[in-house]
């Protein structure tokens, strides 16, 4: 037996032994995943010991170093560890911005002492994190961001506005774009993390057209943040965040790949007798989704060994949410007028229309469709600009 056949042995027993069974369900709404957080609470005893023996074990971030609170699993050991989770639904067990985007970015522009203190934090699920990128009049324009960090000697004094912070009610800290140098556009940006505690910071949640509220406008109002909560150099934060946002993109575009409720084979099976119209849109939505998860498959494996082209995760991002998107249109279609009910139990309060609604955000967070267009066009395609 090789080495790899054996890791997956003892992965597959190890699921076997102490993946409850209630954690081998889809996740159905916010509750199900377990965020972390200094105010974090469990949903249920299974969520609960289902993610304090991953967290044990490193298998919150199966890939990370073990010194950073990883399992050091090697590229080809996390995508057995992804498939046997897989094999028996396993949900996730920590969900976070710290492990699908400011871990990435720490591990190649954090200093040691950033690497094993917040690295650490977010493999145990202690600090919950958001992302202050967005401004009023900067979200794709997001380099013409102006929240201002003035340097105090040991400390910026920040000031400004972010908005559409997703969880920034619930986060515990911030990984947050800041202008530290008004002359430069591009090198005049830095990449500060602070705690959403500090004085001056203050947060408004935003409804969405699904009713709930899962972003928020944020304040900074002289906020202190001390020098050494820079990741990265000075002035040179654009490069950490074009580079967490390949991350977040690539996050985002496993929505894709479906799941739980989402599934078309669910709405088939809740739909019965269905017209033959509908029925070959569903078939041709298969054949797409079957694709799309073996391009991704093939890029994830193309991104561990160093050959992914760095513009891919725009292209994983839109084909992914279009996707996904396609998806819970098919589901409202195939439910009939049934699907547009809001409130009764017998519908989870609405969940099918309110997750369709939900979609609709799925092509503008992160980056928009129109701009992975324009990226893929320019980085992937090598089209002239207009
Ligand atoms: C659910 C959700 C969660 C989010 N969470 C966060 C978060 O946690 N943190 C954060 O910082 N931000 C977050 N965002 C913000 C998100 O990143 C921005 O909404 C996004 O980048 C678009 O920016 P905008 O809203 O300012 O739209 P705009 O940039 O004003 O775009 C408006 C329209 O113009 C189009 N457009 C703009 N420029 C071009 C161009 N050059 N070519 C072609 N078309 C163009 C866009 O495609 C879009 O259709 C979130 C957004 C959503 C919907």
């Amino acid at each position: 037996m090789s080495d790899l056949e054996a890791f997956r042995r003892d992965i597959r027993a190890w699921l076997e032994a102490n993946c409850p069974a209630e954690m081998r369900q889809p996740v159905r709404d916010d509750a199900d995943a377990f965020w972390g957080g200094r105010r974090a609470t469990f949903k249920n005893e299974a969520q609960r010991l289902w993610f304090e023996r991953c967290m044990e074990k490193g298998y919150t971030v199966p890939d990370w170093p073990v010194a950073y609170g990883g399992a050091g699993m090697s590229a080809a050991e996390a995508k057995i560890w992804r498939e046997e989770m897989a094999r028996i639904n396993a949900r996730p067990p920590l969900s976070s911005f710290g492990i699908w985007m400011l871990g990435p970015a720490l591990l190649k522009f954090g200093t040691e002492e950033q690497k094993v203190h917040y690295l650490g934090q977010i493999a145990r699920g202690e600090i919950r994190w958001c992302q202050g990128y967005s401004e009023p009049g900067s979200g794709s324009d997001l380099v013409s961001l102006q929240t201002f960090g003035e340097d105090h000697g040991n400390y910026w004094l920040v000031n400004g506005q972010k908005i559409w912070t997703s969880y920034a009610d619930k986060a515990d800290w911030i990984f947050c774009l800041v202008r530290t140098d008004r002359t430069n556009k591009y090198q005049g940006i830095s990449f500060l993390l602070f705690d959403m505690e500090s004085e001056g910071v203050s947060t408004k949640p935003i409804r969405l057209i699904s009713g709930a509220s899962p972003f928020c406008e944020t304040f900074f109002d002289n906020v202190k943040v001390p020098k050494d909560q820079i990741v990265g150099e000075l002035n040179r934060g654009w490069d950490v965040a074009k580079y967490l946002l390949g991350h977040e993109r690539e996050m985002i575009s496993g929505m894709g790949g479906g799941g739980g409720e989402a599934t078309i084979g669910a709405a088939m099976a809740r739909a019965g007798a269905l017209d033959p119209l509908l029925r070959a849109d569903l078939a041709l939505f298969d054949v797409d989704a079957l694709a799309f998860m073996a391009m991704s498959e093939k890029f994830l494996d193309e991104v561990k060994v160093g050959k992914g082209h760095p513009a891919q995760p725009n292209m994983m991002k839109y084909a992914g949410t279009e996707l996904n998107k396609r998806r819970h249109e098919l589901v409202m279609a195939a439910g009939g007028s049934r699907s547009l009910e809001w409130d009764s139990e017998e519908t989870r309060g609405g969940a099918t229309a309110r997750g369709w609604l939900r979609t609709k955000a799925n092509s503008i967070e992160g980056g928009t469709s129109e701009i992975m267009l324009n990226v893929i066009a320019k980085r992937i395609l090598d089209l002239p600009g207009a």
